[in-house]
């Protein structure tokens, strides 16, 4: 049996700001599912961990870390759940703070955060074969532990789940975390500057990206972040494997959080919409299309997009409702919608998942015209619960929509190419079109209905990936 440490920093059900806390949350369980192999999981422990969770941890050692000059001390706390066990690192100067991320010193948090994994190795119940560290916050754990060797042997695996956040700090830094020899600097540093997310990439055995379209877009500078060059150079290592979601987790004949459940009655899906409707101050009627979007207030997801034209689209009989936090900007422009629109349109300023839930349940519609999209979990939710997507062809948005083709009667959802906002506008009006056309919304709703996003597959392909590593592992050792 070969084990599989995950490195991350966001991790459902305990903590989760976005689509990284979904699969870190339920790739483990899905690769279980293979008696070939057994997953683990560290996170950092953050004060915003709710107390139910907190009280089931135990406090399984103390660690001291070595962070250049500075020695800090690391509690390690275990828990198990769903028959995956997690360690959680805690540290109060770094950790005991409100939220996440967003942090002067998020830099020197995470670089603290992987030098502990490191150190925390030697204590784990289960020594791993393989280090799987996701995003920049895991990334100087997969530098370090090609660096320290902390086990013999001990292989890594990158994810990227986005490029756009690499970590990036002063180079000066390096010497005042790592206290290591000078012949380590290059592979660390990206332009003058010490970078996490470089050094996983320099540094990790294999990369992995979460959809095989984003993998081939970032060795492009269009998508690349300033990183193309050296992808390119990694390209035999690098790999796209499409994240799915956990079906059981999110399904509206059990869901919860859903008024009322269904599996594919569109009667029973309306009822929801209509309730969303009564809770929100919208004129209550299910015939009326409901457009949503659930999503971090970031550019990324073509929010300028949807800013330049939804004056006009708005101009249709039809209902609209965002879910988001993020930039303020954005917050600003949507709550001033709503109250143009308080007919048509609420903006729901905040960050909660059952809201989410209820929304994907009631939604004729989700709105999706990202900049640039490395898998995209809202769209699969979307299709989940049986909402169409609206899509600009992009990384993982294009490997799992496909278009509605009116003559062949294929596609589950509706796409544009170019990031320009009358093309989203007009794919919007067409989504329209199909909508009150019933012979064709319903041939629409049948590919819905049939899309299935479970992990099976990729867990699969994830499996084949640590084997091939693993191998050399025994060779090795
Ligand atoms: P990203 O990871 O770039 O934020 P994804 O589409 O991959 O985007 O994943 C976003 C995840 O976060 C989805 O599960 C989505 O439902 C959830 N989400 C985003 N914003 C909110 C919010 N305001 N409230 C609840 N859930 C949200």
């Amino acid at each position: 049996m070969k084990n599989v440490l995950f490195v991350a920093s966001e991790c459902s059900p305990f903590i989760k700001t976005g689509g990284l806390a979904d699969v870190i949350g339920s790739l483990p369980q899905a690769l279980k599912a293979n008696e070939r192999i057994d997953v683990q999981v560290i996170l950092p422990l953050y004060d915003e961990i709710s107390d139910d969770w907190k009280t089931q941890m135990d406090l399984y050692a103390t660690i001291d870390v070595p962070l250049g000059w500075r020695n800090q001390e690391a509690r390690l706390y275990k828990i198990v759940n769903n028959q995956i066990t997690y360690y959680f690192i805690s540290n109060d100067y770094y950790f005991s703070r409100k939220g996440v991320y967003g942090y002067y010193d998020d830099g020197e948090r995470f670089v603290f955060f992987s030098r502990a994994v490191i150190e925390a190795l030697k204590h784990l119940e289960q020594k791993p074969d393989i280090l799987h560290s996701h995003d920049w916050q895991a990334g100087m754990a997969v530098a370090l532990a090609k660096i320290i060797q902390p086990i013999k042997g001990l292989k890594t695996v990158f994810t990227i789940h986005n490029l756009k956040y690499q970590g990036i700090m002063p180079i000066e830094t390096f010497d005042d975390f790592f206290q290591l020899p000078a012949e380590h600097i290059g592979g660390m540093e990206w332009h003058g500057m010490l970078n996490c997310l470089k050094s996983a990439l320099f540094h990790a055995d294999k990369i992995t990206t979460v959809s095989p379209s984003y993998a081939e877009e970032i060795k492009d500078p269009y998508y690349g972040e300033g990183l193309e060059s050296i992808l390119l150079e990694r390209a035999r290592d690098l790999v796209g494997i499409l994240n799915g979601i956990d079906v059981k987790e999110y399904n509206p004949l059990t869901d919860p959080a859903l008024l009322v459940k269904y599996r594919s009655s569109r009667v029973r899906k309306i009822e929801n919409k209509m309730r969303l409707q009564e809770k929100f101050g919208l004129p209550i009627n299910g015939e009326k299309p409901l457009y949503i979007m659930i999503t971090r207030l970031d550019e990324q997801k073509g929010l300028h997009l949807v800013q330049h034209i939804l004056d006009e689209f708005l101009q249709e009989d039809v209902q609209f409702i965002i879910l988001g936090t993020g930039d303020e900007a954005f917050e600003v422009y949507f709550d001033e919608v709503a109250n143009n629109y308080p007919e048509k349109v609420v903006s729901l300023l905040t960050f909660n998942e059952e809201l989410a839930r209820q929304l994907y349940a009631s939604a004729d519609f989700l709105i999706m015209p990202s900049k640039f999209e490395p898998c995209g979990l809202a769209q699969l939710l979307a299709l989940q619960y049986k909402a169409v997507p609206i899509v600009r062809e992009t990384g993982g948005l294009k490997d799992t929509v496909h278009p509605f083709n009116e003559i062949t009667g294929e596609g589950n959802g509706f796409s544009f190419t170019h990031y320009n906002a009358h093309d989203l506008l007009n794919v919007l009006r067409y989504s329209l079109t199909i909508f009150h056309t019933p012979e064709l919304w319903a041939t629409l709703i049948k590919n819905v209905n049939k899309s299935q996003f479970s992990w099976r597959k990729s867990a699969q392909e994830y499996m084949e990936l640590y084997e091939s590593l693993a191998g050399n592992v025994f060779k090795e050792v």
